[in-house]
């Protein structure tokens, strides 16, 4: 009996069809620039099913009419989601705000208050809750079932999780530390207790979710006690198009000076920025590329952002006093042994070191890129946010 779990970003939707108990991938594609004109010869959806691929090319005008094809995609490859018995749908949802920290099934009342959480996240909770609402319809009587992305997050130290600006502000309008990517660092801290053979409660951690977007967690117990990210995914580390940390007066400084409106500095700092921003690339590969012909700004790109990826390891190293494993994941974190290599660099006297060999290996699995016998296991761990969901999802309905 299989899951069906979506992710509904902002112009695209990601979605798979697995088995939560074997991980098994029955299905899986993607939906991409929804309400954007599709170029010709680059389709709009690809659906994978059983080895073989499957393709819409017209322009997607809506979320809805997104999932609609896609369920047309579903039968046309032999796996008509109306009768495949699903034991649950699984949603990604970004924001759960102070309201929802576990796995919650979807009714109208919820429905509404993720459609309300939406003044914090207005690019992502308002597709999500398209996302609900159209898979709801297409297949009433199978349960949905909503996985935040804030979740593991709830429960930050206050220390950790409040801004020092006027608590009477804050509280009016909920601005505070959430933290994102919380499905992936929970899963991933679980995995890495699994993999050491120890049980998690027992085991300091740090964990770098390196991929397009990238956040870092400190987890003690099992348990968040920081996150890179805030209010917002922009917060913490430098990422393929996001700033992540500066002197929030750059913001009044580029409104005063280069006359820019709110949505123009928010594109910048979240479109434009990071990677992309000093260099011109956001794709790792390319940035490798292009470092190896000599581009400076490339260089730079990189330096800066492992300067800035050190300072928070550096921090949490502090935060937890002793750290048991150090783990990266996601796109960047479990393909890019440079960065790796560059962000555990020098720290031997904490115990932490990469042996060259281990890091360069070309392994998809978990595994320690730790010399044998070290102090701190450095680990690299594929995430898998899908699974964690459907297994989410089922775990809620039984
Ligand atoms: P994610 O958001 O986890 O899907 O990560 C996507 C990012 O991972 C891409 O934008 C690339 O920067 C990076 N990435 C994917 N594959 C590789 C690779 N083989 N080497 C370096 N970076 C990679």
């Amino acid at each position: 009996m299989n899951v069906l779990v979506i992710n509904s970003g902002s112009s695209s939707i990601k979605y798979q069809l697995l088995d939560p108990d074997s991980a098994d991938v029955v299905a899986s594609g993607v939906v991409q620039r929804i309400g954007e004109p599709v170029a010709e010869g680059s389709p709009s959806i690809e659906h994978k099913s059983a080895g073989r691929t499957f393709e819409h090319d017209g322009a997607v005008p809506d979320h809805a009419t997104g999932l609609k094809l896609v369920f047309d995609l579903f039968a046309e490859s032999g796996h008509d989601l109306a009768e495949a018995g699903l034991r649950a749908v699984g949603h990604r949802v970004v924001h759960g705000g102070e309201i929802f920290y576990e796995p919650t099934l979807v009714t109208d009342e919820v429905i509404r208050a993720i459609a309300e959480l939406s003044t914090l996240a207005p690019l992502h909770n308002p597709a999500n809750v398209v996302g609900i609402e159209s898979a709801r319809e297409l297949l009433p009587g199978v349960p949905q079932v909503a996985v935040f992305d804030t979740a593991f997050f709830h429960g930050l130290p206050a220390a950790a999780k409040t801004y020092a600006i006027d608590a009477k502000v804050a509280a009016e309008y909920g601005v505070r530390r959430y933290g994102f990517h919380g499905t992936s660092h929970e899963y991933v801290s679980g995995q890495v207790a699994d993999f050491l053979g120890r049980d998690r409660t027992e085991l300091n951690q740090i964990v770098l979710h390196l991929g397009n977007g990238a956040s870092a967690s400190a987890v003690r117990g099992g348990k968040a006690v920081d996150t890179t990210m805030g209010l917002t995914p922009l917060e913490g580390l430098v990422m393929g198009t996001r700033s992540g940390d500066l002197d929030p007066g750059i913001i009044f400084h580029l409104i005063r000076e280069a006359g820019m409106g709110v949505d123009e500095v928010d594109n910048l700092l979240n479109r434009e920025s990071g990677i992309k921003g000093v260099s011109g690339v956001n794709d790792f590969r390319e940035l490798g590329r292009l470092i190896g012909t000599g581009d400076a700004a490339a260089k730079l790109a990189f330096d800066v952002y492992i300067h800035r990826l050190r300072r928070y390891i550096g921090a949490y190293l502090v935060e937890l006093g002793r750290v048991d494993a150090i783990t990266f994941t996601a796109g960047v974190g479990e393909n890019d042994a440079a960065v790796r290599a560059a962000a555990l660099a020098g720290l031997e006297r904490y115990g932490i070191r990469v042996d060259e060999a281990r890091n360069t290996a070309k392994d998809r699995s978990a595994r320690y890129i730790s010399p044998k016998g070290a102090e701190v296991a450095v680990l690299v761990v594929p995430t898998n946010e899908e699974l964690a969901i459907a297994r989410a999802a089922v775990r809620l309905v039984g």
